[in-house]
């Protein structure tokens, strides 16, 4: 494609994106295709020869669109949000047609120094202290691995540069809450702690880690000569947004000379607003904190911010350093690849800078604090809706229902829990996320796409309830 040709074609796709997201309002959310529908449309075997791009795009407006889930559809309900706003996506745009790597700060000074830029706002934004340093990663799932394997190095006195896992007698044990995101257990795992040494501390009646149990799991492992190696609290879970306690699961963490990693993936956005600080209270005991901005804050998917506290440990346990990525500016500059797990960086910066820059942080507090009073809304409806329940205390944007006609055994309940959430989402109406808590099904409302309003959340509310009663067993 010469850069004419890019250019033409450039325009049409951006026309095609723009008008997606104008007219997303009056599409279903969830589109319902078959199982490989999409894959039989496909040719089986690769082009031998070329094929005008006109004809791809079109393949594309007609085979791959119309099977898609629109995450930025002001009626999605789903999971967490994941905000791409405009402003972020040209920056991802920008960020591949520039095509740089930063290997190294020589590779692309300009990527690397952004970066720390854009770190460096955004802790400030979120109210951490200047004792953080920060350091972009794909996702929360990549900076909790990191996390953990620099709890194990740091309780390990640097066995990898020994001889690892298979040196000595230790026996290290990282605590999580049962609330805590699956991707913690696998970082725990594929960090070689090993299932047997995963503790996986009880929660309250608010869904937040019990900390007095923690002390007592860790009083345990002590007397059985294990040590506390790291502890993982969230802020913001993902079933129901729970905020573990910073400050006591801090101080146990500093007792004990285990590692403390926050997972703030989805909660850290909230922590621009000052009202939503108490949340983490504590956090300056961690280690380790990651913040999402690609979820509620709207940088298009993937951007998860990693802040440490100890940049030096973090480098120590990451770094490889080859002759081909040396240069002569080694000692003054930070060299990003030494702060995480792949060598490669792409310029994820570049949309981060996008969005503040665009929206401002005054934009930013204010859809955040409209998306929270929606969730507020919500609650209020269903709190005062007979057959209803909300299940669990609403602190940022989720809200977690059940409608619970009387008279129904658990199985039924369970049933027409699950029938009337699939009838929603297949309505394209609106979309939403069953899940378990408690081990009985619920569904999660999960509010905050860029463009859900007032009336997007009185839309929904009126099709749940009617999805509920037409699943309602007679
Ligand atoms: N942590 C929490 C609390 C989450 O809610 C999620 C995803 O929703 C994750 C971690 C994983 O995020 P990622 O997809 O960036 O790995």
């Amino acid at each position: 494609m010469t850069p004419d040709e890019f250019r033409r074609f450039g325009h049409e796709l951006i026309d095609w994106i723009a008008d997606y997201r104008a007219n997303l309002e009056a599409q279903p959310v969830m589109t319902v295709v078959e199982p490989g529908s999409i894959k039989t449309q496909l040719p089986a075997t690769p082009p031998e020869s070329a094929e005008p791009f006109a004809a791809v795009l079109a393949d594309f407006r007609e085979k791959i669109a119309p099977g898609l889930m629109h995450w930025q559809h002001p009626r999605f309900f789903g999971f967490f949000p994941s905000n791409g706003a405009l402003s972020a996506v040209l920056g991802d745009l920008l960020s591949t047609g520039l095509g740089v790597l930063g290997l190294s700060w020589q590779s692309s000074p300009a990527l690397s120094e952004l970066e720390e830029v854009v770190c460096d706002w955004t802790r400030q934004l979120v109210g951490l202290s200047p004792a953080w340093s920060g350091v972009i990663q794909d996702t929360a799932s990549t900076s909790s691995l990191v996390a953990l394997v620099c709890a194990r190095e740091r309780s390990s006195a640097y066995g990898l540069a020994r001889a690892g896992l298979q040196g000595g007698d230790a026996r290290l044990a990282v605590y999580v809450s049962q609330m805590s995101h699956s991707s913690i257990e696998k970082a725990a795992l594929l960090a070689c702690f090993g299932r047997a040494f995963v503790r996986s501390i009880p929660v309250d009646d608010a869904f937040a880690m019990r900390a007095d149990l923690l002390a007592e799991a860790i009083a345990q492992d002590l007397s059985a000569g294990i040590t506390p190696c790291a502890i993982v609290a969230t802020t913001g879970t993902t079933t129901t947004t729970a905020v573990d306690p910073l400050g006591p699961i801090g101080a146990l963490a500093k007792r004990h000379g285990a590692w403390l990693h926050v997972d703030a993936a989805m909660a850290g956005s909230a922590m621009l607003l000052p009202e939503c600080r108490w949340m983490w209270e504590g956090v300056e005991l961690a280690d380790s904190v990651v913040v999402n901005v690609h979820k509620w804050l709207g940088v298009s998917f993937d951007c998860s911010l990693y802040y440490v506290r100890d940049p030096e440990h973090l480098v120590r346990v990451m770094s490889t350093n080859p002759s081909y990525l040396q240069s002569a500016v080694d000692d003054r500059v930070k060299n990003l690849r030494d702060w995480g797990i792949p060598l490669g960086r792409r310029f994820r910066a570049l949309k981060l800078w996008f969005l503040l820059r665009e929206q401002g942080a005054e934009a930013l507090r204010a859809r955040l604090r409209r998306d929270m009073s929606n969730a507020t809304w919500l609650e209020t409806a269903v709190r005062a809706a007979p057959g209803w329940r909300v299940l669990a205390p609403v602190v940022l944007q989720t809200v977690c229902v059940r409608h619970e006609p009387a008279g129904l055994t658990r199985e039924a309940l369970e049933r027409h829990t699950q029938a009337w959430a699939e009838r929603l989402n297949a309505s394209g109406q609106a979309y939403v996320t069953p899940a378990k808590l408690d081990d009985k099904w619920m569904v999660r409302v999960s509010i905050g796409a860029l463009g859900t309003e007032r009336v997007h959340v009185e839309a929904l509310w009126q099709a749940m309830q009617a999805a509920a009663m037409l699943e309602a067993p007679r």
